[in-house]
């Protein structure tokens, strides 16, 4: 074990969650000198979540790439995210410009894989002890703040004291919890089941997303050669889509334009999903409290933004933190400044997904957006940079963006739409 320097406390750090945002945080704290426990409440080192279809957006890629993750990512298959997203207008297609630089990307790849790898990454990065089977059961607190956690552990109940405690314990985080993080909930009127499949081949090789208004539907090829379905319908089709889920699934993805030929391929899983999935914002920090990952956000998973998102927090967490971690700064004002740009980059986002997760049909605004990226590849680009998180929703809707949008519609006046009502009988 790591030996405390600082009198009093265990560690610097505490950490609750050894999955993305938990092991990031950890290997990027302890290389900016910080000395962190990183507790996770599964003994088994190779667990995973199992709910969850791996795709994670290009924004993370510098994060992964600073933990040094990427060439054992390659080496394990992973696979370099790439897709065309259907709407009513037709395919959104991004592809790099002519003798351009090639899009960003970062991967898919099934957390069978991710999350051991992270997770041991982390349990060798000097200065973290990572400690398994740990699972955070209550805050200690000293004069109205947290200065540690209560334990339980396979060897009973323990107290680690540290100077900041991180909660990275996912969206029912107990950090949130014990510390009375203020949390708001915004209501998911979709559902979602998914299934993976070997041997299923899908146009060009690469990922689809369907835009049906206000179903949804996506298939992502993985690492080992297995490719991941899912299907998020609007919430009013779920008394007859449970009555034969298995028979549901099938004729919703049968149905899809274009649709991945799941009959021809193997079933490797079982259909899981969740019929009530809310957006959580919470407040990252409370005194002597961070939250990162679904801890401090929990977003609409239809957009496959969480991975890079709880991978983005636990960076700007570590930059913000680390030198009054262990002891040299003031804590307050760096948890402060973490809180700002988490709410600066994420607070946006969380907004529209919000809207988006009534379940609506696309507003206008997304109307000329998503029209013009189905017709002009420069939106088409624009378009794969937000949906990857690499600009904001005012980059996204910029006047020079929202100009070159209605210069395209203007020009394709009278074009062919394809109505969305072509799956109103699937799963029913
Ligand atoms: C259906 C679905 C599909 C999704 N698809 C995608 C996708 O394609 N791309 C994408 O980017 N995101 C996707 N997501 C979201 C993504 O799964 C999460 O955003 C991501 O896992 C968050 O990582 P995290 O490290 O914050 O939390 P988690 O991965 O939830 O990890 C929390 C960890 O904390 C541990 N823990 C919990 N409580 C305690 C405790 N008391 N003490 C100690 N340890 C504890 C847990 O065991 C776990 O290891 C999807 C989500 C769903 C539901």
């Amino acid at each position: 074990m790591t030996k405390p320097e600082s009198a009093g406390y265990d560690y610097d750090v505490v950490i609750s969650g050894a999955s993305l945002a938990g092991s990031a945080a950890a290997i990027l704290l302890a290389r900016r000198g910080v000395r962190v426990a990183l507790l996770e409440r599964r003994s088994d080192p190779d667990a995973y979540k199992v709910l969850c279809t791996h795709s994670i957006t290009a924004n993370a890629y510098p994060v992964l790439d600073e933990i040094g993750l990427i060439p054992a990512l390659e080496e394990a298959g992973a696979v370099r995210n790439q897709s065309r997203l259907y709407t009513r207008w037709g395919w959104i297609e991004p592809r790099a410009a002519p003798g351009g630089p090639e899009l960003p990307y970062a991967y898919n790849v099934r957390r069978s894989t991710l999350d051991p790898l992270i997770r041991s990454r982390a349990g060798d990065t000097p200065g973290v002890d990572l400690l398994l089977g740990h699972q955070v059961t209550g805050l200690l607190r000293e004069a109205g703040r947290s200065s540690g956690v209560r334990v339980s552990t396979p060897q009973g109940e323990r107290e680690i004291r540290a100077r900041l405690v991180v909660g990275a314990d996912g969206k029912d985080s107990a950090v949130a919890k014990y510390a009375g993080a203020p949390v708001r909930l915004h209501e998911n009127a979709r559902f979602g089941y998914l299934a993976q499949y070997r041997d299923l081949p899908l146009p060009g090789g690469i990922g689809h997303v369907w835009f049906l208004e206000p179903d949804m539907a996506y298939a992502f090829p993985n690492d080992d050669g297995v490719t991941v379905v899912a299907v998020l319908p609007d919430k009013k089709r779920l008394p007859a889509f449970r009555k034969d889920l298995e028979g549901s699934f099938s004729a919703f993805v049968r149905a899809l334009p274009e649709a991945p030929p799941i009959d021809a391929a193997e079933r490797i899983s079982k259909l899981i999903g969740t019929v009530n999935y809310p957006l959580h914002s919470r407040k990252p920090t409370a005194p002597g409290v961070a939250l990162i990952g679904d801890a401090a956000l929990t977003a609409d998973p239809l957009w496959g933004v969480g991975c890079g998102w709880a991978l983005q927090s636990a960076h700007w967490l570590a930059a913000a933190l680390a030198p009054a971690a262990t002891g040299q700064g003031d804590l307050d004002r760096a948890l402060a400044a973490y809180a700002r740009k988490h709410w600066r980059r994420l607070r946006g986002h969380q907004y529209l997904a919000a809207d988006f997760a009534t379940a609506r049909p696309f507003n206008p605004m997304e109307r000329l957006m998503f029209s013009a990226a189905a017709r002009d590849e420069a939106m088409a680009r624009h378009t794969y940079l937000f949906a990857s998180r690499l600009i904001g929703p005012l980059r996204f809707l910029n006047p020079v963006a929202l100009a070159r949008a209605s210069a395209v519609n203007l020009r394709h006046r009278g074009g062919t739409v394809v109505p969305p009502e072509h799956l109103s009988h699937a799963g029913s």
